[in-house]
């Protein structure tokens, strides 16, 4: 065993705090469980260090009051249907239409639709996110809004898993179409019978003055420039968001444990930072970056984004368009002795993604990468839950964090910059 896999086996409350923040139930941000699992995690945190505090930061609230899918003609039939985050509402009385079965919903796919799509209610399917061909929900969903489709309806691919949860990204106030989730049964039905017409309702309720809340604990170096490792709390609300990101949260608190005793005058302080309104396009931490003032920021030398850490037996790094950080990663793999890959291109699926546009090099440690029949499956549905969580591998995950943190705490100012080399990530 190494010694960062010794320190990871060591971490005794590893597993009760995941049990832990997986009983606050999905963590759906507006609900008030994110708020409370957030409350816990300061506790925590402030068990490591002093300086821990609540960032409050606005972000585009809102919640769903009433939902329906009816299958028309004949006897009519309810289908299961979840509205996405943000969804647009239907009138009052429902949205009745033609469905368009646009397969999974690829850009060829809607190409080769062209003009067929105005007007009616398209269907796609979701993909397994973490893969290198996926298109993810909210470009095909864009797409429908571009075509001129009246209604987004994307169906779980899984038999007997129900429908998902996720976000439509539309704006406060922001053009859009109504738009839900439904499971793979509904989609069958739906694809049965070319032409189907449907009845949407959708009521949901814009929240003027919501905030999310960002919590940090800052563990001081020798040093101004700081390594932050971060991790979003809050969820969906289907499951109770263990892999997505019960797993990201305690990894990150028991990282801050075993790391605080490294820090000292010779190296960069530690930043933790818990992020909500993740769910929310990435509403949180982006307020987060943005309402930093740039002094700050500058400061900030690298970003460890803890999401989905466990659930497959591979674990794989997100890099960001920052070529450097394939260095980090093969060196915290062979000093943590876990096998760890890494993957250049730009994913903005989490917030590493707001610190990399801040020219942050920033990276995203996720499991079961290019592996669709994981248990990294459950992502968004209501199979995501503790039970579907192995501890070796939150262990693994926790001694690659501990070694890639440990690795960028041991470099100096100078070659923490020197890893924004040759990066062609898109910026603010
Ligand atoms: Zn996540």
């Amino acid at each position: 065993m190494t010694s960062w896999q010794q320190a990871a086996a060591g971490d005794s409350a590893l597993m009760n705090d995941f049990q832990t923040i997986c009983g606050f139930g999905g963590r759906l941000s507006g609900t008030g469980q994110d708020e409370a699992a957030m409350e816990w995690a300061l506790t925590r945190l402030r068990e490591i260090g002093p300086d821990v505090r609540r960032v409050s930061v606005p972000y585009d609230g809102w919640r769903c009051l009433a939902s329906s899918l009816t299958l028309l003609g004949g006897k009519p039939a309810n289908l299961e249907c979840v509205p996405l985050l943000r969804s647009a509402s239907t009138a009052p009385e429902g949205l009745e239409g033609t469905v368009l079965d646009l397969g999974a919903g690829r850009p060829e796919d809607f190409e080769r639709a062209g003009d067929a799509v105005r007007g009616k209610i398209v269907l796609v399917r979701h993909e397994y996110p973490f893969s290198q061909g996926h298109v993810h929900r909210r470009r095909k969903y864009d797409m429908a809004v571009a075509q001129g489709a009246v209604a987004f309806l994307i169906a779980n691919p899984l038999p007997g898993a129900g429908p998902l949860s996720g976000s439509s990204g539309r704006p406060r106030d922001g053009a859009g179409i109504p738009a839900a989730y439904i499971d793979h049964e509904a989609a069958l039905a739906l694809a049965a019978q070319p032409g189907a017409r449907v009845r949407l309702h959708i009521q949901g309720e814009e929240l003027r003055d919501s905030m999310a809340c960002a919590g940090i604990l800052d563990l001081p170096g020798g040093r101004d420039s700081r390594i932050v490792i971060s991790a979003h709390m809050d969820g969906h609300d289907l499951g109770c968001s263990a892999l997505d990101n019960a797993t990201g949260v305690a990894v990150a608190l028991a990282a801050a444990r075993i790391l605080e005793p490294r820090l000292g005058p010779g190296t960069p302080g530690l930043r933790i930072c818990f992020f909500t309104a993740e769910e929310w396009a990435l509403a949180g931490s982006a307020r987060y970056l943005a309402d930093m003032p740039a002094t700050e920021r500058d400061t900030l030398k690298f970003n460890i984004n803890l999401d989905t850490v466990a659930g497959d037996d591979t674990l794989c790094a997100l890099i960001s368009e920052y070529p450097a950080l394939a260095g980090v990663v093969d060196g915290a793999a062979a000093r943590a002795g876990v096998a760890v890959s890494h993957w250049l291109p730009f994913m903005p699926n989490s917030d590493h993604a707001n610190f990399a546009k801040h020219g942050i090099p920033a990276l995203r440690l996720v499991a079961g990468f290019e592996k669709p029949e994981s248990r990294v499956r459950h992502i968004l549905s209501r199979g995501d839950v503790a039970g579907i969580i192995h501890e070796d591998e939150l262990r693994n995950a926790l001694a690659v964090t501990c070694a890639m943190a440990s690795l960028a705490l041991d470099m100096s100012d100078d070659d923490l910059d020197a890893l924004k080399a040759g990066s062609t990530c898109p910026r603010v």
